[in-house]
Formats: structure tokens, C-alpha cells, sequence
């Protein structure tokens, strides 16, 4: 590609303002663009369902039958068509869940005693006062089991040691279904006559602030909105307009939020510049003050819409998604409780929270449910201000984020320990790839850093047309290789000695680490069996539960959940649509939902220049709540970029926090209701979400709808649970509630939108939408969320119609980021995509934090010749430039400059032919352009300013995520100059439109629809 380009792509002339108005006027072309197609009959709200939700099948979700673990699945001679829905049947109709018992206390999100976290828990008789409650820091005697975690930790009461001999008896492990311990967590039994109307007598209050009644300000007068445009006046005269109402609660709030900005009309045809110059900021609840202050991280939790409509009816009318995401396991500081009492609402189970209220000293009243509980004597005594008689003050009703340590009644098995079972691909493929190295290396090196402790056990199967096991037990000289051949029916040669405890047998797998990369260097054996290896690894994982560590470099193509290529390269970039995105067996979902049932969570790591269906093996992950990682052209000689992110992966998989057994479950107020899952568990019952492991970086989503008006409403919460074991073996329940507004105008919905939460949520519903009917029903569906939000906009908000593409300023990005996703690997055609990539984009957007998602979607971009100190930040003394974000287009380019775009896993340094020497010596270390290696990884560490600016600066990028982003230094000769290229979304592509030409298309079909 040559500089040339930088002007070409965009129309003939190079004319200096590309994609502006300027540009001659586009004609968009139905058959060839695929923005075209028909809008669905009706666009009202249900345009965004219909295009979005996935069909009847969405209620599929099958209760899991716990099937005997020992009964392996015999391969389907021919494989079952047409009956899987990867994405759609994880799914569940919460809406139709209703308790029938009391019409008066139904939850919406969960049957108001039926919690399976409570399981056989009792009302303790006598409520006892620890005299010595106290409260420790860091460091005391109750572990904290986190890598990077600072907690707090409250302890009173006495914590429940947790239970473990039995794990460790020297016996051989249970073998029959019926000796396999049964999962922590089940129904609970519900208790009639416990729920009672909400009450709504009017007490004394306790403390005002913690009582749930926002301060209403007094309405005050309407007044312009600030003068939107910054650039000249241009083709239309702007007339100074606003919402067409402001609810009194947000315009007596303006004055003190962000609620004008949001609103400030845009025209995006005129406005180019609509990316702020640093991070997008992300809007805060319209709350009063102190609520706004206690209220749950947005990094933990966030809402598409920050201010929930009043009924279901408005928010069809705002045509927007209404949907919460999470990423509930994050690295954090918290505060941790150990207490006797965990105080929950004994109708809705809902745990004690920042946002109840205290109607004295002796009641609260759930915010969820609103039943009205007592306060357990405990409780009373205040840990940190050693009072007593101040609930109020207490860490959980202070901490919308807090952990407890769960005492006896929270398991029904002794917490697992960890286990960690390593399966390798050591077919001749494999072993060409040099992958087998890098994973025993990187093993070896952080075998001390595994989390866990000295219950901790540890095994390792390889495998290539046949099985081999590893015999690590204590007091033999050398590890023993035991190979299985027979793949039709998979046993374990010696079922107790190959999970070892760690500790005890480190030298023997110190020893097979050492020497597993030699011994299969020679072999000609080009089959694989994955799928009895998987099989068998289930069978030796199952009386524990634990986290399986899978390796595959191929298509499996011997024994059970053996596959045939399905893709046809030549079809890649075929405007037809794309084909084989569902599994092509349930082999490998089957399998995941009995690893589920048995507390066995199964990662892949899949490395492979070849076809490996990895939306049919990324099934045993998806299900059994893994993680997949995809290295698609991974070799240690030809592509050490790859290797090197391999091992910086792979060294954050394996020491990073690990939760075992978990379940989380979402509550919500009543009125409100959750009825679509988006990420990797299983959906065990209604909403329980079981995650046999839960890691540190892993992201949920879910999608709501209003079933009962909140007319009475004036705030809503949202409570998420997340019960896990420990690596160091305690219980423990991490719980996050978020408060927000409701509200009865559709102004005040749009004000408090989330762009990038939306964005984040319709990525996942388009995932869904690509396998349950195709790829340019998806990409219409996203096209049609920024056409009908807009509409809806246009007609209900805006007080005064004008030309122009309008939108409210804090959804002024919102169909650049559909844009951006149309362009994005998951969904994009027209352009030569290999199957396996296209999936694990897919895989991605399901799977991940917001926060990644976004810069998957839309990469920063920054020029990074020049940079100065002026608003940089000073961290530890080192000062970390903050250069402008740039829009994603090639006339932000320049051939003297250097531009860095951080695409989150990925970050992409670009030379320009015309660089400045001082910078490609003082930063690069070369002497000129033409010496800058074509495959060039990392900055020299040289003693320049300019060279310690820029390191600065993407080592503080880098370190605001856990994995590790490969730098690639390009320049026009790089092969992925291509890749940096497809990122530059504003532009025309051959087969995409511009960003000015998808406005100009989105406006056509707004004005279509306006009134
Ligand atoms: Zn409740």
C-alpha cells in the first residue's frame, strides 16, 4: 500500500476534507452495501427486539439433568443438524417466572425465597454478640485470596474454618456418580407464609441519607442550552433549541450534573469532531449526592441506561436496549466481612446494601422487594466506629461492593481445592509449532505462583491419536507415562495418582515439564483425538471439580467429537452470507454442561494457521464457564510476536485470581425483570448462572424489560451475587448493588444513556442474532438500533425540528460506533475473513469487560512524534504524556508523523515514510526509515526523552489492563499495515461506507420516519 492511499480511499482528488460534506453526493447501493435491507414491518420498539432478540428459541434453556459422569458420549455417526443454538438457548424467560403462592411479593428476577446460595439456611436461634469484634487490615489472620487485591477485613463474629479433611483423605476419589459430592448450591426450600406485602408504613427515620427518597429539588425555570457548535456556522443556521421538556427532578439537578451536555443537540452531519479528546466519559446516575457517591463502580457494573423508564411502553417509545453489564470478579479493593450474620432479606434473599432503609433501629426495608426485615442483634454492634446501635453504619450497608466470608451453610461440600489439570496437543502439528516449549517453560517458571494452597493438586495429559497419562505420584524416581490407546472407551489407567498434590510431588512435575518438550519431537503422528481426551479429562477432574487447561493446534480428527473443514476459503470474502457460524456437532456442548454439573470449567487455548472450528470447540468453554484464547498463527521461530503474547497470556491465566464452584445470580427490583444472558456460564435454574470457575476478566451482560410500571417508585436497584471458593479454600460471596433513577419522560431516558454500555450490549445481541439467523440480519439490526434510538429522538425530544442528522451530545457516538462495529472482524463482509477469526471476535464480544470491548470496537488513536508534557499525568514521578485521541481516519495521518492506535489486545505503532531521523533514532535506534525492521516488537529502552515519553505512555496503557497488548512497530511495507488500515472505520472501504456516508444513509432513513 502506498501513501497514495492515504488520499484514495475516500474519493477521487484527494480532495483535503475526505469524508466531510464536501464529498460528492453517495448513492447507496441496496444489493452491495447490506444497509439497505427493508426495515421490519412496524419500526417502533419492536424493531429493535425483532431484529435483535433472537426467536421462540430463546426460552430453551434446559434445566440441567446431572447425567452419570462416567458415561462417556459415543460419537454421533452422524451428528444431530440443525437442533443447537449456541448463543440463543443460554438464554432464560425469567418474565414468565412468577411466584404463585403471593401475588404481592413477586420478584421479578427471582423467586422470593428459592436462593440457592441460602441452601439449609436457618434462622439461628439466639442471636449471639461477639464481644470482640474487631476489625483487621491487610496481613491478619484471615487469608485474603487475592493476587493483586488490597482488602480490608472486618471480622467479627467467629469465621467458619473451612472444612477439608475430607477432600484429603488418602482414600482412592469417589468413582461412582453417587459418591461425587453434589455442588454447593441448590433450591432452596421455599418457605411459606415468609413473604408478606411490601410494607409502606411510615416510620420514624434513622438516618435520613440512607432512606430511599431522593432529594427532589424545587423546579427551576428552562434556560437554552449552551451554544452547541464550537466550529463557524456552516450550511444550516442553527437555531437555539432544546429537549422539549425537562422532568423537574433533572432540571433542578442541571445545574449541578452533566444533564444539559448530555441533551446539547448535535448535528452529526456538521459536527466532525465528536470524540472527546481523552476517554469517553461515562455518565453518572442522576442521583442525590450522597447515593452518587456510595453507588457501585461503573467499572463493575453499568447500565445501558442510567435512568430507568417508569414502564415498559416509555421504553419501547426510546427504542433503546435496556440491559446491565457486569464484570463482577474484577481485580479490586474491597472490604471484606467475616461474620456469623450475613443479613439478607428473608423474602427476595436480597443481601443488606447501601440502599435499603432503616425504619429504626430494629427494621430495614429490602429495596428490592421492600418487605420489611429485622435487624439481627448482631448487626447492631458497628465494627468500624465500635459502637453499638448504628446499623446504619455498618461496612455492608456503607460498601456497595463487599465480600463475605461465608460461613458453614453456604456449601453443602467441604470448599474444593484447587485443581489444575493441563491437556497438550502433541501431534507432529503441535509439536511443529514449538507451542509445547513455551507452555512448559512458562509453567515451570509460575509453578509457585499457581493460586492455592497446600491442598492445591496438579496433572497433566497429553495427547495425539491416542491418550497418555502421567503417573506423578510421590516416591517414584521419574514420572511414569502411561499411554491409553483404545479412544472408544476412555478409562484412567491409575485413577489416584495423576492428580497430585503440588506441593508434594513438585520435583516429579518439575521433572515432566523439563522433558515433556523433547519427548515427542520425532513423532510422525498427525491425528487427534481431542475429544476422548476431553473425555477423559472430565473423568479424572470430576470427583473434585476444578479448571482443565486444554492446548489443540488442529481439527480433531480421530474418536468421539472428531470434525471435517467446513470452510470454504474461496467463499471468505463472499458477499453471500456467512456460513457454519453454529457447531457443527453438541458433542463439545454436551460434554461442557456434564463438566458444569461437576464443577469442571474447561479453558481452550487453540493455536492453529489452520481451520479448527473453533465455533464448535469453543463450545466446552462457552458452556462450562472457560475462557478461550486463539493464537491463529502461532510458531516460536516464525512469529515470535506471538509467542511472546502467548507467554504473557498464559503467565496472567495462570497466576491471576481464580474462583472455583461459583454461582452468580442477578436480582433486581421488583417491577423489573431479566430475561437474556450474554457471556460464558450455563443458565443452571431460571437465573442462577453456574460457573464452575470465575476469573478476574472475564464480562456479562444481560438484557432487561420492565413487567410491572414503577410507578412508585422512585429509585431502582440491581444486586449482583457471585459465590465462589477461594483458591485457598474459604467460601466467599462477593456483592455488588447498584442504585439508579426512575424516570417518566423520555428526555430524562435519554439524558442518562450509556453509548458504550449500549453499543457493548447490542454487540452481544448481534452475536446471537448472526448464529440464530445470519450475519446481515445482525449488521441490519445494529444499523437499525442507531436509526430507530435517533427517530425516537427526533420526534418524542427535540422541541424544534431542524435539518440536519440530530442527536442528543451523549449519543453523538453512537452511530460511529455502529459503524465501527459493522467494520469490526465479527460482523464485517466483503472483506477476506478467515471462519475461526471471525468466531473468536464473536467469542470476544460476548465475553469480555466493557472497558475491552469498546477499544476492540473502536481502537484509541494517537500521534506519538511529538508528544509534550502539557496535561500529562505524574504517577510515582514519572510523567505520562496524554496525547489527543485522533478520529480513526488516514487524514489524521501523516507521513512525518508516528501514530500509535491501542486496539486493546493489540497495539499498532505506524512510521510514516517521512518521520522525522531524530525520532527514528532517538526512539526506534535506527539511522532511517528503510532500516526500521519490518517485524519490529518492542522499543528500545534508549536514554532519550523522546524515547522514555513514548514508553511511558504504552506502559501506562499497558498497565490498566491484565493482559498484555503486543506492540507492532509497522511501516508501509509491514504486512500488518493492512490490519492497522481496516481500523480506520471513518473511512470508505471498497466494500464499507464512509462514516460521512453511513450518516448520510442513517439521516435518510430518519427523516423518512419523522414526524
Ligand atoms: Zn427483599
Amino acid at each position: 500500500m502506498s501513501n497514495r492511499d492515504y488520499n484514495s480511499k475516500n474519493g477521487p482528488g484527494g480532495a483535503s476534507y475526505i469524508n466531510g460534506p464536501l464529498q460528492n453526493p453517495v448513492t447507496l447501493h441496496p444489493s452491495t452495501q447490506g444497509y439497505m435491507a427493508t426495515r421490519p414491518d412496524g419500526s417502533n420498539m419492536t424493531n429493535l427486539k425483532t431484529t435483535l432478540l433472537p426467536g421462540p428459541e430463546k426460552n430453551n434453556c434446559m434445566p440441567y439433568q446431572p447425567p452419570s459422569p462416567l458415561s462417556p458420549y459415543q460419537s454421533p455417526s452422524s451428528p444431530p443438524q440443525g437442533t443447537l443454538h449456541p448463543f440463543a438457548p443460554i438464554t432464560s424467560a425469567v418474565n414468565n417466572h412468577r411466584m404463585s403462592q403471593s401475588p404481592h411479593s413477586q420478584i421479578s428476577s427471582t423467586p422470593p425465597v428459592s436462593d440457592s446460595f441460602s441452601q439449609h439456611l436457618q434462622q439461628p436461634t439466639t442471636w449471639q454478640y461477639d464481644g470482640h469484634a474487631h476489625m483487621v487490615n491487610k496481613g491478619s489472620p484471615v487469608p485474603s485470596s487475592g493476587l493483586s487485591q488490597t482488602t480490608t477485613v472486618y471480622s467479627f463474629g467467629t469465621p467458619t474454618p473451612p472444612i477439608c479433611n475430607v477432600l484429603q483423605s488418602p482414600g482412592p476419589p469417589p468413582t461412582s456418580a453417587s459418591n461425587v459430592p453434589k455442588s454447593a448450591v441448590g433450591p432452596y426450600p421455599p418457605q411459606p407464609g415468609e413473604m408478606s406485602k411490601p410494607v409502606g408504613t411510615v416510620y420514624h427515620s434513622l438516618v435520613p441519607g440512607y432512606q430511599s427518597v431522593p432529594h427532589v429539588p424545587k423546579p427551576l425555570p428552562m434556560h437554552p442550552p449552551t451554544q452547541p457548535y464550537s466550529s463557524p456556522p456552516q450550511q444550516y443556521q442553527q437555531p437555539s433549541v432544546g429537549p422539549a421538556q425537562l422532568s423537574p427532578s433533572l432540571a433542578g439537578l442541571s445545574l449541578q450534573s452533566q444533564i444539559p451536555e448530555a441533551l446539547r443537540v448535535v448535528n452529526l452531519l456538521q459536527e466532525r469532531n465528536i470524540l472527546p479528546p481523552g476517554p469517553v466519559s461515562i455518565p453518572k446516575p442522576c442521583l442525590p449526592k450522597d447515593l452518587q457517591k456510595i453507588n457501585c463502580s461503573p467499572e463493575v457494573f453499568r447500565s445501558t441506561l442510567t435512568s430507568i423508564p417508569q414502564t415498559q411502553s416509555l421504553l419501547n417509545k426510546a427504542k433503546l436496549p435496556l440491559g446491565l453489564l457486569l464484570h463482577p470478579f474484577k481485580d479490586l479493593s474491597l472490604p471484606v466481612v467475616t461474620s456469623s450474620t450475613i443479613v439478607r432479606c428473608r423474602s427476595c434473599r436480597t443481601y443488606i446494601n447501601p440502599f435499603v432503609s432503616f425504619l429504626d433501629q430494629r427494621r430495614w426495608k429490602c429495596n428490592l422487594c421492600y418487605r420489611v426485615n429485622d435487624v439481627p442483634e448482631d448487626f447492631m454492634y458497628n465494627p468500624v466506629s465500635r459502637s453499638y446501635g448504628e446499623p446504619h453504619k455498618r461496612p455492608e450497608v456503607q460498601n456497595a461492593t463487599i465480600e463475605f466470608i461465608a460461613p458453614s451453610e453456604y456449601m453443602l461440600r467441604p470448599p474444593q481445592p484447587a485443581v489444575y489439570l493441563f491437556v497438550l496437543d502433541v501431534s507432529h502439528n503441535a509439536v511443529e509449532t514449538g507451542y509445547v516449549d513455551a507452555v512448559c517453560q512458562t509453567l515451570l517458571e509460575n509453578l509457585n505462583s499457581l493460586p492455592g494452597d497446600s491442598r492445591t493438586k496438579i496433572g497433566f495429559i497429553t495427547f495425539d491419536s491416542m491418550i497418555h497419562f502421567y503417573n506423578l505420584q510421590e516416591g517414584l524416581s521419574q514420572p511414569q507415562m502411561l499411554i491409553v490407546s483404545d479412544i472408544e472407551e476412555i478409562f484412567l489407567p491409575t485413577p489416584d495418582s495423576l492428580l497430585v498434590n503440588l506441593n508434594e510431588c513438585k520435583e516429579l512435575v518439575q521433572d515432566l515439564l523439563k522433558s515433556l518438550p523433547q519427548m515427542f519431537t520425532r513423532t510422525m503422528e498427525t491425528h487427534s483425538a481431542l475429544g476422548p481426551a476431553l473425555q477423559a479429562a472430565f473423568k479424572l477432574m470430576s470427583p473434585l471439580g476444578g479448571r482443565v487447561s486444554v492446548f489443540q493446534t488442529q481439527l480433531p480428527t480421530v474418536g468421539v467429537g472428531a470434525l471435517k473443514p467446513r470452510e470454504d476459503p474461496n467463499q471468505r470474502s463472499s458477499a453471500k452470507d456467512v456460513q457454519h457460524l453454529s457447531p457443527a456437532t453438541d458433542f463439545y456442548k454436551k460434554l461442557a454442561l456434564d463438566c458444569s454439573g461437576q464443577q469442571v470449567a474447561v479453558d481452550l487455548f487453540l493455536m492453529s494457521a489452520h481451520y479448527c472450528d473453533l465455533a464448535t470447540l469453543g463450545c466446552i468453554s462457552r458452556y462450562s464457564a472457560g475462557s478461550i484464547y486463539f493464537y491463529p498463527s502461532y510458531h516460536s521461530q516464525h512469529n515470535p510476536a506471538h509467542t511472546e503474547q502467548f507467554q504473557k497470556d498464559f503467565k496472567r491465566y495462570l497466576t491471576r485470581k481464580i474462583g472455583f464452584e461459583a454461582v452468580m445470580r442477578i436480582r433486581c427490583t421488583k417491577g423489573l425483570s431479566i430475561h437474556t444472558f450474554h457471556g460464558n456460564f450455563f443458565v443452571r435454574s431460571t437465573d442462577l448462572l453456574s460457573l464452575p470457575n470465575v476469573n478476574p476478566d472475564a464480562g456479562f451482560a444481560v438484557q432487561m424489560s420492565i413487567e410491572e410500571n414503577l410507578l412508585d417508585t422512585q429509585m431502582v436497584s440491581f444486586q449482583a451475587a457471585l459465590l465462589y471458593t477461594s483458591s485457598k479454600g474459604e467460601r466467599r460471596i462477593r456483592v455488588h448493588t447498584m442504585c439508579l433513577p426512575v424516570v417518566n419522560s423520555l428526555s430524562d431516558i435519554f439524558a442518562g444513556a450509556d453509548v458504550q454500555a449500549i453499543t457493548g450490549l447490542v454487540a452481544s445481541m448481534a452475536v446471537d442474532r448472526s448464529v440464530t439467523a445470519t450475519l446481515n440480519d445482525a449488521r441490519d439490526a445494529m444499523t437499525n438500533a442507531a436509526i430507530d434510538s435517533l427517530i425516537s429522538y427526533r420526534n418524542s425530544v427535540l422541541a424544534i425540528q431542524q435539518p440536519g442528522l440530530l442527536a442528543p451530545a451523549c449519543l453523538s457516538l453512537f452511530p460511529l460506533y455502529i459503524l465501527a462495529l459493522l467494520k469490526q472482524e465479527a460482523f464485517w463482509t466483503g472483506s477476506s475473513t478467515r471462519l475461526d477469526d471471525r468466531m473468536f471476535a464473536m467469542c470476544k464480544l460476548k465475553s469480555q469487560p466493557l472497558a475491552y470491548i469498546m477499544l476492540m470496537i473502536h481502537p484509541s488513536l494517537y500521534r506519538v512524534d511529538n508528544l509534550t508534557d502539557e496535561g500529562a499525568l505524574n504517577i510515582s514521578d514519572r510523567i505520562i504524556p496524554q496525547p489527543r485521541m485522533l478520529q480513526l481516519s488516514v487524514e489524521k495521518l501523516n507521513r512525518d508523523g508516528a501514530f500509535l492506535m491501542d486496539a486493546g489486545s493489540d497495539m499498532y505503532l505506524y512510521v510514516g515514510r517521512n518521520c522525522s531521523p531524530t525520532f527514528l533514532r532517538q526512539v526506534l535506534g535506527v539511522q532511517d526509515y528503510l532500516n526500521v525492521p519490518v517485524n519490529m516488537n518492542q522499543l528500545p529502552e534508549l536514554d532519550t526523552a523522546e524515547s522514555t515519553k513514548i514508553r511511558a505512555f504504552i506502559g501506562w496503557l499497558r498497565e490498566q489492563r491484565p493482559f498484555y497488548p503486543v506492540l507492532h512497530i509497522i511501516r508501509d511495507e509491514s504486512p500488518l499495515k493492512a490490519r492497522f488500515m481496516q481500523s480506520m472505520i471513518e473511512d470508505r472501504t471498497e466494500s464499507a461506507l464512509s462514516y460521512y456516508e453511513f450518516l448520510l444513509h442513517v439521516q435518510q432513513q430518519v427523516s423518512k420516519e419523522a414526524k
